[in-house]
């Protein structure tokens, strides 16, 4: 593996008195919050940082992941009031008020702090005017004390003894980072509500995201003289019951062949083009997403059955197996009838299958759509600045990762990948989107783009792709 994550990299350390008068911040925040809704729940979280560097771009990251899942954990009760500190020197905090029952409230809070895959790291406070002395603890409650980070032993042992020094508890922490954001992903079961929410917004992402050279966002409409952002905000929105019922097939899916589900969501899909036809005036904006983002929803749908979390290689594994047939059977057979009958036109994939032996979408499934792994998702992770920029280092990060059949079939040559390698290379020794010279470079790449009729139909459904997966670990 490259190199390790260091969580802590990048944190200004606060002092002892920092810490101190932060509690003191946070105890008059509490009571006022209670004196303010005195018939409602209190709710605080933290992290528990050990050391003296509470805040970071990974801490907030961390922090952001955990604070999402729990608000949908919260889901069924009434927030009424919601306050987020990410940036605080002595660690991101978050205030909640809600309308419900303390100890249930409380039983919500234990339970993700054991289940979430970071819940270690997350320290949720309870408490209610009404109830003040209502103070039951976790082992009342049917838990058992929380472990320690290094050892799984009780943690306040841990801490009277003074069992482990400090880079031992940090290195901990590294390590549970790593192994949610870096090594495998790790990706929480969310609700169906939270699912199809997360699919259309990284369409809608996808869309604002500017400037993406030869495509369509609010800046320009690249090389796409026939439709522009708003079509692409209609066809969004057109999607999202069709992200529903992928999720759904794959959530009940009880087969055994995978590619039965591929099989259960066609229909699905095909009805989702006719609706994506029908919001845009008859204009293609998402056909491509809606293969791959529907197949990767009805893997993960599958992957998270019986509300499991699972890692993103598994998710990728179920992409694979439901869309195994596609290349050998399928696509050659397709080849070839149309072209002994003549009477179909091949699509763009289809065209280079047959012209330059280029397996297009259908081998980005079946490859488990690799790239969103090793390119997606770690570059989305490690750049910095406003979600534009970060989605535009990813973007462009992907395009020079991919054999875009868009981008191929428009320069009518394969030979175009090895020019958009050098573009890639140009932007990031620009430093990519974060200075202004890489975005005036895109400005540049966009004309290009215009002038030779290119577009990166195939890059940008993996930013939709990213941006999804982004969603769902609490990365976007
Ligand atoms: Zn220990």
């Amino acid at each position: 593996m490259s190199e390790r994550v260091d969580v802590f990299k990048n944190g200004r350390a606060v002092s002892l008195e920092a810490v101190l008068e932060n509690r003191e911040w946070r105890v008059a925040k509490q009571e006022k919050l209670e004196a303010t809704f005195k018939e409602e729940t209190v709710v605080a979280v933290k992290l528990n940082m050990p050391g003296a560097i509470k805040n970071s771009p990974a801490i907030q990251q961390l922090f952001q992941a955990g604070w999402q899942l729990f608000l949908a954990e919260l889901s069924t009760w009434e927030i009424r009031h919601l306050e987020v500190f990410s940036k605080r020197p002595t660690g991101p905090e978050g205030f909640l008020v809600v309308t419900g029952d303390l100890t249930a409230i409380k039983k919500k809070a234990i339970a993700f702090e054991e289940q979430f895959f970071m819940g270690r790291l997350f320290d949720i406070d309870t408490m209610a005017k009404t109830a003040p002395d209502y103070q039951l603890s976790r082992r009342e409650l049917g838990f058992a004390p929380r472990t320690c980070l290094v050892c799984d032993d009780d943690a306040k042992a841990c801490a009277k003894a003074r069992r482990h020094d400090l880079a031992a508890v940090q290195e901990a922490v590294n390590r549970i980072y790593e192994e949610y954001f870096v090594i495998d992903p790790v990706i929480p079961a969310w609700n169906e509500e939270m699912v199809k929410k997360a699919a259309t917004f990284a369409c809608l992402a996808e869309a604002v995201t500017a400037p993406k050279p030869g495509l369509v966002d609010p800046l320009s409409t690249g090389a796409h003289a026939d439709m522009d952002v708003y079509d692409f905000i209609d066809s969004s929105l057109a999607l999202e019951n069709y992200f529903g019922l992928c999720l759904d097939a794959g959530r009940h899916f009880r087969g055994s062949q995978l590619s039965h589900l591929l099989t259960a969501i066609r229909p699905s899909g095909r009805r989702a083009e006719e609706l994506m036809y029908l919001a845009t005036n008859g204009v293609n904006t998402h056909k491509g997403t809606i293969f791959t983002l529907g197949i990767l929803i009805a893997a993960y749908g599958y992957a998270s059955r019986n509300q499991q979390s699972p890692s993103l290689s598994f998710v990728q594994s179920v992409v694979s197996q439901m869309t195994s047939q596609l290349l050998d059977d399928e696509l050659a057979k397709t080849v070839a009838q149309a072209d002994s009958q003549g009477n179909r036109a091949l699509t763009a994939g289809e065209q280079q299958y047959r012209d330059f032996q280029l397996t297009g979408v259908r081998g980005e499934v079946v490859n488990g759509l690799q790239p969103l792994a090793t390119v997606g998702l770690k570059t989305l992770r490690e750049s910095r600045g406003s979600r534009n920029e970060r989605l535009l280092n990813t973007f462009m990060a992907l395009s020079g990762s991919i054999v875009d059949s868009t981008l191929v079939k428009r320069a009518g040559d394969p030979k175009v990948t090895a020019e958009l390698a050098d573009w890639v290379a140009q932007f990031n020794r620009l430093g990519g989107a974060n200075t202004e010279a890489g975005m005036r470079y895109l400005k540049e790449l966009d004309q290009t783009f215009v002038a030779r009729n290119l577009s990166m139909g195939g890059a940008a459904d993996y930013l939709v792709l990213t941006a999804f997966l982004g969603r769902l670990t609490g990365l976007l």
